[in-house]
């Protein structure tokens, strides 16, 4: 009799221990965070899960592997650089990037244009931003040109255009991160690469947008969303003054000359970060109208903030959205 009840006292003590792991690794999850520049970036990794410590660390070593291996045109062995220079044979990665980076280029008729590597560099945003000669810029821009590419299954000729992951590499970075999470114990996650962030997990986030005019940590409204990638495209990021006029970094491709149409960002919200990434470009060349058909065609939302401080988003986020910056408020 005696024994019977230590052995019952044991089993409950046993399943109550169970039921607190279970609750401990299911609500008390450890949370890890780490911060670092790669890809010209900040970037900026919060993860809850058990894997969260080896989640943080993973991901370093896979965006300094994307960006110094396959991206970067700042070094001179990456495999871009290499076909910039030489053409060849593409990784099944790099094909598949540049498969739907065309598919972009293509659908926004040339305003995400990836291949305009030499007249970005002429406007040396990064380095040294100063206003390029107009003879310059009309000489790189009639070698420029995703139209310039010859592609044939995994071979790649650029023919004197440079291609350029400006606009889409942060968004490229975020697919990446996401599967590697996927492969781990991971709960949910949030990685911010520069104006790309990275929200998943199984459950609904709420991400800033970040006002223009203010610093990093200054928002002028709010999105409620579901796991998503999540890309701005601001003209506020990179700019300089130059006899009394803005240059920003967000080039019309049929001028090389900085878009000027009266937008200061615009916001993609999809389920896939390179499309995040260069449709949040595509649709600040192609200015509201086109760019909301642009993103219906692509099954993302979109947000677009004017200079004159007006706020344009497609039907399916409206809702969702906050207006935080009473400056700020819904266009008509
Ligand atoms: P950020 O890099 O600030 O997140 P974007 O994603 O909009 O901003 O990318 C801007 C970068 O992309 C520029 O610095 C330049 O390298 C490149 N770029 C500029 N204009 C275009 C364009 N029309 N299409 C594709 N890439 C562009
Ligand atoms: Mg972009």
């Amino acid at each position: 009799m005696g024994k019977k009840k230590t052995i019952s006292i044991v089993s409950v003590a046993a399943v109550i221990f169970c039921v607190m792991l279970i609750f401990y690794s299911a609500f008390l999850a450890k949370e890890t965070g780490v911060e670092f520049f790669a890809m010209d970036t900040y970037i900026k990794v919060s993860a809850v899960g058990t894997d969260s410590a080896a989640a943080c660390e993973k991901i370093q070593t896979l965006v300094n592997s994307l960006d110094t291996e396959m991206l970067s045109r700042q070094n001179e062995n990456s495999e871009i650089s290499v076909l910039n220079s030489n053409g060849g044979i593409m990784s099944e990665k790099m094909q598949e990037y540049i498969l739907a980076m065309l598919g972009i280029y293509e659908k926004s008729n040339g305003a995400f244009d990836f291949a305009l590597g030499s007249v970005s560099d002429l406007w040396g945003f990064g380095n040294n931003p100063h206003l390029p000669a107009n003879s310059k810029i009309k000489s790189a821009l009639e070698k420029s040109g995703a139209d310039k590419l010859s592609i044939s299954g995994n071979k790649i000729s650029t023919n004197g255009a440079v291609i350029d992951f400006g606009a889409s590499g942060k968004g490229i970075a975020l697919d990446e991160i996401k599967e590697l999470l996927g492969s781990m114990k991971i709960k949910n996650a949030v990685v911010s690469v520069g104006g790309s962030v990275l929200l998943y997990g199984k459950k609904n986030f709420t991400v800033g947008i970040r006002n223009p005019k203010g610093g990093s940590g200054s928002y002028i409204m709010t999105v409620s969303t579901p796991a998503a990638c999540v890309s701005t495209s601001g003209s506020y990021e990179q700019y300089f003054e130059e006899n009394g006029k803005n240059y920003h970094h967000i080039l019309n491709p049929e001028t090389g000359y900085p878009v000027d149409n009266g937008l200061v960002s615009v916001t993609v919200i999809s389920d896939n970060g390179l499309a995040s990434d260069a449709l949040s470009t595509a649709c600040f060349v192609l200015g509201i109208e086109d760019g909301m058909k642009l993103a219906e065609e692509y099954g993302c939302e979109i947000v677009f903030v004017d200079s004159r401080k007006k706020v344009t988003a497609s039907d399916g986020i409206k809702d969702s959205l906050k207006i935080t910056d009473s400056n700020y408020s819904f266009a008509e």
